[in-house]
């Protein structure tokens, strides 16, 4: 049996371990509290940790991605043309700042190309940045051009449209050069072949009628020709002559509205004539005869695609027709002004 004062020492005892005991889970609180704190420090450390490289994962192989792309352009000195209405980009990529809007078959002077499909721009002293896949070589349309004429006219007849009873000479022999003498039919190859360099030149495809003059080609088969190969232009080029010898002056063919062949082309073939004779007589400073108006003309009533006859001058003028053969200045200006009517006809000016 305990004795009292024992028993009373070992409760004085355990009143004083007592405070000793909360000290020490208070001291055990403080501890658990400073590893939560530290746990919640390492979770954090370890989150940020993660987050660092989630995001040096998505950046950097974004901004290594640029930047072998724009190593990878490979200088190059290319005209191209625009397939479709498109947008030139300040960088290389599809979701880049747009910057000038080009409308198609608008020429593109290219300096660079990448592999993974991407054509650099110089534009105004600027580069910018097109998809490859959005250019052509060409400018998408096709001139189909008939040099008025050959050597040998073919006075056999045919229809003067598709079913028509009326008939004319399969091609007229055409005018010679009061002045000078030459043939009409020389005139007109010699103004094709100088404005198929100047079309292609402007990134359009060209198809010839003839290239010589030794040929016998109908109008109506010179029409189906352009059909055949889907034009976006017949142009039949033509030298002028009349009784007067004081006539002058530039003059362009079209259907009339009522022509009844050339019913879902008339538009087209009066807006290609306005324009061709606009900018021709622009170029040239010959006067401007305005747009005629006919039905009787095969070449234009077989055709199915816009055509227009450019009647460049008269040969019957001395001084058109010196103009119209000798002068390789005056050609220029003609070959330029049927091509700038062509290009605003296209609506490429
Ligand atoms: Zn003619």
């Amino acid at each position: 049996m305990p004795l009292p004062g024992s028993g009373q020492a070992k409760n004085q005892e355990i009143f004083r371990i007592l405070p000793f005991q909360q000290k020490n889970e208070e001291e055990n609180m403080n501890l658990s509290n400073e590893r939560k704190l530290q746990f919640t420090a390492i979770i954090l450390a370890a989150f940020a940790l993660i987050a660092a490289v989630a995001i040096t994962l998505a950046i950097q192989p974004q901004e290594t991605y640029a930047h072998e792309k724009a190593l990878a352009f490979q200088s190059v000195e290319q005209i191209r043309y625009a397939k479709k209405t498109v947008w030139l980009l300040k960088t290389a990529d599809q979701a880049a700042d747009k910057t000038i809007q080009v409308k198609k078959s608008r020429k593109l002077q290219i300096t660079g190309v990448s592999k993974n499909g991407w054509s650099q721009v110089t534009h105004q002293g600027k580069l910018y940045y097109v998809e490859t896949r959005h250019l052509s070589k060409d400018n998408g349309y096709l001139v189909v051009i008939d040099a008025g004429h050959q050597k040998k006219g073919n006075s056999k007849t045919e229809p003067i449209g598709p079913g028509a009873k009326q008939k004319k000479a399969k091609v007229a022999s055409g005018a010679t050069g009061n002045h000078t003498r030459i043939p009409e039919y020389k005139l007109t190859l010699k103004m094709a072949k100088k404005l198929e360099k100047e079309l292609k030149a402007r990134g359009y495809q060209v198809k010839m009628v003839r290239t010589k003059h030794n040929v016998n080609m109908s109008n109506s088969q010179r029409a189906e020709l352009a059909n055949h190969a889907g034009a976006d232009v017949f142009i039949r080029i033509h030298a002028n002559s009349s009784a007067s010898s004081s006539v002058s002056g530039a003059l362009t063919i079209s259907p009339t509205k009522n022509n009844k062949y050339c019913k879902k082309i008339y538009k087209k073939c009066n807006s290609l004539s306005k324009c061709v004779l606009a900018e021709f007589c622009k170029a040239t400073g010959a006067k401007n005869r305005g747009v005629m108006y006919t039905d009787t003309m095969s070449g234009i009533n077989w055709s199915k695609v816009p055509v227009t006859i450019m009647e460049m001058g008269f040969l019957s003028n001395k001084k058109e027709d010196k103009k119209m053969n000798k002068s390789a200045a005056y050609q220029k200006r003609m070959t330029k002004g049927m091509a700038n009517g062509i290009d605003k006809y296209l609506k490429r000016d």
